[in-house]
């Protein structure tokens, strides 16, 4: 039988890039110098950078800094605890939780059918004089902006980037300063380079973007203890930091985004030419706007069957998400909504591997998809 192919294989990335990662991690430990250091003001200066923020803040993990946001809108006067937020909910569950911890009231709308994302208008159907906050996740590595987004925006509602899966993509339809960027768009973004990530760690990081002066000040303050300058503590803060050793990483890793994106881009391609099956729904992008496939996810009533019918031919596959937020153990009772839409993808959708993938493998995985009988 044929060699399985894994559903991701991190070695294989961190391999491409492992001179440039050990002289950078090997410049830290020299330094002396661990946190709080060069390798993290460099590669926040390089981030902000590539989306067009003014800010960037590291931090600890993508989770934290959702936390951060939102903690530092409350303590700015942007946000109050109770607010009402929109969020999407066909999501990962980090989108949502945060909101609990600080009392929002979380109203969770369906996504579109074909971008599998927030659907712009239910946003804008779903948004009443209580909504004073947005969670925009760009799902699968998909940009959900749109100008529904920037009508909400202008009636004042607070909009959050969940930045975690859709580190490089552009939309056709531009942000609230008029770039196209994900993590520039709205008025501030958290980014996960946890290590299955498009930009990964070694271990867990994360960053917190923005253009908001006052929000990146609060932000980078609360990530460390609530402290503005030495023993000075305008907050009672967390311990938020991002690393050195990461940072160091994360620059390198940085450095080649635009390779990486590439390179899932070619392999997307390369499955949307060869997948024929009609019995598979396969991921759409529309006009202008950019994807950088941190998922390749497809769709089929029969998902359970293909995915089995796949490992037996030694083909790895994953599901995001199986279970949504709502229906997960700790919201259980918690949302009053009927969610069918999104119910409906959780059974349907199959995550086909998409990272470090050769053209002949990609051609072996369709003909298996093209095969397949249900
Ligand atoms: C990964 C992820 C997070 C959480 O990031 P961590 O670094 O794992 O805390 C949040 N939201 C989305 C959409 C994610 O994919």
């Amino acid at each position: 039988m044929a060699d399985t192919i894994p559903f991701l294989n991190l070695a294989e990335t961190t391999a491409r890039y492992s001179r440039e990662i050990h002289e950078a991690v090997a410049r830290v430990i020299d330094s002396g110098r661990y946190l709080n250091g060069e390798a993290t003001s460099r590669f926040e200066s390089a981030l902000a950078t590539s989306c067009g923020a003014d800010y960037a803040i590291g931090t600890s993990n993508g989770l934290d800094a959702i936390r951060l946001i939102v903690r530092a809108a409350i303590e700015t006067g942007r946000l109050s605890p109770g607010d009402e937020v929109i969020c999407p909910a066909n999501t990962y569950i980090a989108s949502v939780i945060p909101f609990r911890e600080f009392g929002f009231r979380i109203r969770l709308v369906e996504p579109d059918t074909v971008t599998m994302n927030l659907n712009p208008a239910r946003a804008l159907e779903a948004a009443g004089p209580r909504t004073r906050c947005l969670m925009a996740v760009h799902l699968y590595g998909y940009p959900c902006w749109s100008e529904e987004l920037n009508r909400l925006a202008g009636r004042g509602i607070f909009i959050i980037e969940d930045n975690a899966q859709a580190i490089g993509a552009r939309s056709a339809t531009p942000g609230l300063r008029g770039t196209h960027i994900t993590g520039g768009l709205g008025h501030a973004a958290a980014f996960s380079f946890y290590p299955t990530k498009n930009v990964g760690a070694l271990g867990d990081a994360g960053a917190v973007t923005t253009s908001d002066k006052e929000l990146a000040d609060a932000v980078r303050a609360l990530a460390n203890y609530g402290s503005d300058r030495r023993y000075h503590n305008i907050y009672c803060g967390y311990n938020c930091r991002l690393d050195e050793i990461q940072a160091a990483i994360l620059e390198v890793k940085l450095r080649h985004l635009d390779e990486e994106s590439c390179r899932r881009n070619a392999a997307a391609r390369l499955y949307a030419e060869s997948i024929t099956n009609p019995a598979i729904t396969l991921p759409c992008v529309k006009q202008g706007d950019t994807h950088v496939w941190h998922q390749y996810v497809i769709r089929t009533p029969h998902r359970d069957a293909l995915k089995t019918y796949l490992a037996g031919r030694g083909i790895m596959t994953d599901i995001h998400y199986a279970v949504p937020p709502h229906l997960q153990p700790c919201f259980a009772g918690q949302f009053s909504a009927e969610l069918p839409i999104t119910e409906r993808l959780a059974s349907e959708v199959l995550s086909l591997p998409i990272a470090n993938m050769t053209e002949s493998n990609i051609l072996r995985i369709a003909e298996a998809l093209n095969a397949w009988r249900n």
